[in-house]
Order: structure tokens, then C-alpha cells, then sequence
């Protein structure tokens, strides 16, 4: 077997067995396959795309190539969740406490913010002391004493994956369905959980464009799930428009709260209980995350899994020492705000990171005023920007006015939860 035989049955639309494809994964590990070769065989699975069967094993392959972490400490069904990254998504700061309130366990692993769209782990360190870097003993115990934890990946899990997405990024060969699904699904997989609930984005500030594409991946990841016996859901959610009313890290931690307390965008709130259902049906547990919402159990259980992380919130969120209103330059009700141009200024603001060893700004973001459905008139402010300098807000003023489309006519909400795909196939709310 060499890699020249394996790229050329690729290139002509050929079959992977499992060996191969392992042959392939290890050597390149090792270093034995440099990295021209292994650019032409992810370009051939670009264009010839791959089986399901190639992609489970690649999965397989890429999850034996770190550590996997045991949970078997933990009683229960252990139920994990992932969003494909998104603008203002803050879903994990309020579904998992919602579902872990009700009783499921939730061990997480998250990521940080990747190109505009916003990362857990930032998030979560905005909040003073807290800590993401948990041990797997801590946060093994932490999973079982307070329900939930949210911690970093260790750098020893899913090494392939790592060295893969290093290559895909500098060689245009990232968009392609099987590689996507089988790098998040390695990482799932790795994480040691029963059960997955997947939110799988579409639009303008997601990688997948539309509905038929998020769907195609989200049957994907379902399939490889399921394929090493782990009961998965994917739902196929709408990211035209940024989620909820913030975007930035402090400033997302305060929406979650401000949510889990009842005062919650409408579309955010929705999402993130529809994600807590699903764990909630995936862990068995017969508890309403309604009724925890209600009660007050979900936000109580987010500030105990803060404190559980050295967090202290008590001490307060950063705050931004410069907050500019951003004014509408005309008359109308707001159809559509462009998450990708919302992403990407808050990327200019400091949200995320332009290089990897760019630090992040906590306090900086961006707070929307007029929602999608809202009236404006010329000079009413469409959202606010927090910002370290003046200068900086103001740099971010025109991208952030050319982000609202307005209309004449009144605009209703669009629907925001599309699909739901398990197993059995593909369900669409009427
Ligand atoms: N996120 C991942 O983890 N992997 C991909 O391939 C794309 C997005």
C-alpha cells in the first residue's frame, strides 16, 4: 500500500477500506506522509466526496489517534452538546444549565472563537477567575457533584484532527461534508459522552449556506454518532441574523443570565429549549427545562457551575469603557442584520482572534437596539457598541449600518428552529 495508490483511487471516485484510510491517518501522523500528499487526498475527497462507511472510519481513525476520556465515574446517560459556531450564539450558556437542572449530566468540551464566530471557552473566561482548564478528574467530579462542566479539550485528544484542520485551512479543502462532520464528530466522540445533541447552522454567519446543506451535514454527523453508538440529534437552526439581543463575551455571560431569569430574547430562549428538551429525551429524564426556567433552578444551576469553576461573578463583568450608539441612517422596519458583517466587526472590536495568539477583549461587543421585526427611524440607534477606544467604536460604524436592511413593510420574525434530524431521518416543524 503507498499514498500514491490511495490518492489516485480517490481522484478516479474509488472506495476506501478501512485500512487505507488508516495507512493514511498514521502515516501522516508520523510523519511519513508529507504533507503535498496528504493536501492532494483531502482535495480529491473535496471533489469526489466520500461514503459513509470512509467517513466513519476516518472518524474512528482520527478518535484513536489522542486520548479519549473515560466517564464511566459518572451515573447516568451523559449528554453532550455542540453548536457548528455561530454569531451570538450563546445557546450553551443556557440550554445545558437548563437540562442539568432537570437532572441530565452534562460533561462539555468547548472550543474557542474561530474567525467571527464566538467561542465557549472565551465566554465563560470573561467571567472573573474562572477557569476552563479542568483536569479530568475535576472535571469528572464536577460533572457529578454540581450536574455540568465546561471545560477545554486537552491538547492530547484527537491529534489528527488538529494536524488535518492545520492543512485544510491553508489549502481551501475545509468545505467538504464528510471532512467537517468526521472532525467535529471525532472530537464528540473523544469527549467521552453517551448521548450528543448537535445544533447545526445555516446562513450568513454559518459555514453551511442554506437549509438543504445544514441538513445534509447534520444527517452526516447523526449517522457517524450513531455509528459508534452514541444516540444523536441535530437541529438545523437559522444564523441570517445574529442570536439574541448581544455579541461579545462579557456580554454574552449577562444575556445568558438575563435569560435564564426570564427576560430573554424570544428566538434565543426558544433554541435553547429546544436543545434542553432534546437532552433531556436523550438522558431519559422525565423533568420540564420549562419549569426549571420558571423556577429559577436553570440560572441557579449556570451560577453553580460558574462558582464550581472559580468563577465570581459576584465581582462583576467587565465593562467596556466606551459604549457608542450606532444611528440608522433611514426610516423602516428591519428585515434582516447580516450576521457575518455583525461577526466581523465584533472580530475588529476584539471579540475573537484575528491570529491565534491574539488575546481577546472581554468587555468588547456589540448590543442590538432594533431586532429583526423592529421599527426604527433615521437616527434612532440600531445597536450599541461597547469598545476600548473611541476611535476603535467609530471604525465599525459604517460595516454595522450597512448590516440592517430595512423595509417599507412590517417584518415578522422568521422561523428559527427548521429541522430536527435523528436517526429515523429528517423532520420539519409545519
Ligand atoms: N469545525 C470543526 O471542528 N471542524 C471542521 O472541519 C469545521 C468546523
Amino acid at each position: 500500500m503507498t499514498a500514491l495508490e490511495i490518492i489516485s483511487r480517490k481522484r478516479d471516485g474509488g472506495e476506501h477500506p478501512p485500512e487505507e484510510i488508516e495507512f493514511l491517518i498514521s502515516g501522516y501522523l508520523r510523519g511519513d506522509i508529507p504533507d503535498y500528499q496528504m493536501a492532494a487526498w483531502l482535495m480529491a475527497v473535496c471533489i469526489r466526496g466520500m461514503t459513509r462507511a470512509e467517513t466513519l472510519a476516518l472518524m474512528q481513525t482520527m478518535v484513536r489517534s489522542g486520548e479519549v476520556l473515560d466517564l464511566s465515574g459518572i451515573e447516568g446517560i451523559k449528554v453532550d452538546k455542540h453548536s457548528t459556531g455561530g454569531v451570538g450564539d450563546k445557546v450553551t450558556l443556557i440550554g445545558p444549565p437548563l437540562a442539568a437542572a432537570c437532572g441530565v449530566k452534562v460533561p462539555k468540551l468547548s472550543g474557542r472563537a474561530l474567525a467571527h464566530t464566538g467561542g465557549t471557552l472565551d465566554k465563560l473566561e470573561s467571567v472573573p477567575g474562572l477557569t476552563v482548564d479542568l483536569d479530568p478528574d475535576r472535571f469528572i467530579r464536577q460533572v457529578r457533584e454540581v450536574g455540568i462542566a465546561v471545560a477545554a479539550q486537552s491538547p492530547h485528544m484527537v491529534p489528527a484532527d488538529k494536524a488535518l484542520y492545520a492543512l485544510r485551512d491553508v489549502t481551501a479543502t475545509v468545505p467538504s461534508v464528510p471532512l467537517i462532520a468526521s472532525s467535529v464528530m471525532s472530537k464528540k466522540i473523544a469527549a467521552g459522552a453517551d448521548a450528543i445533541v448537535l445544533d447545526v447552522k445555516f446562513g450568513r454567519g454559518a459555514f453551511m449556506p442554506d437549509v438543504p446543506a445544514a441538513e445534509e451535514l447534520a444527517m452526516e454527523m447523526v449517522m457517524l454518532g450513531e455509528g459508534a453508538g452514541k444516540r444523536t440529534v441535530a437541529l438545523v437552526t437559522a444564523m441570517d441574523n445574529p442570536l439574541g439581543r448581544s455579541v461579545g463575551n462579557a456580554l454574552e455571560v449577562q444575556e445568558a443570565l438575563d435569560t435564564l431569569a426570564g427576560r430573554g430574547d424570544e428566538e434565543l430562549l426558544q433554541v435553547s429549549l429546544v436543545v434542553a428538551r432534546e437532552m433531556c429525551w436523550l438522558a431519559e429524564v422525565p423533568n420540564d427545562p420549562d419549569d426549571a426556567l420558571r423556577s429559577g433552578a436553570g440560572r441557579a444551576k449556570f451560577l453553580q457551575m460558574l462558582a464550581a469553576q472559580s468563577g465570581q461573578i459576584e465581582k462583576g463583568l467587565s465593562v467596556a469603557p466606551v459604549q457608542l450608539a450606532v444611528p440608522s441612517l433611514g426610516d423602516g422596519h428591519v428585515e434582516a442584520i447580516d450576521a457575518l458583517e455583525v461577526g466581523l466587526a465584533g472580530l475588529e472590536l476584539g471579540v475573537g482572534r484575528k491570529k491565534k495568539e491574539d488575546s481577546v477583549d472581554h468587555a468588547a461587543g456589540i448590543v442590538i437596539s432594533a431586532a429583526v421585526g423592529a421599527q426604527v427611524r433615521a437616527g434612532e440607534p440600531l445597536c450599541v457598541v461597547h469598545a476600548r477606544s473611541d476611535e476603535l467604536a467609530r471604525s465599525v460604524v459604517p460595516r454595522l449600518q450597512k448590516a440592517w436592511r430595512l423595509s417599507s413593510q412590517e417584518v415578522k420574525r422568521p422561523p428559527h428552529v427548521l429541522a430536527r434530524v435523528d436517526k429515523d431521518g429528517i423532520t420539519r416543524p409545519d
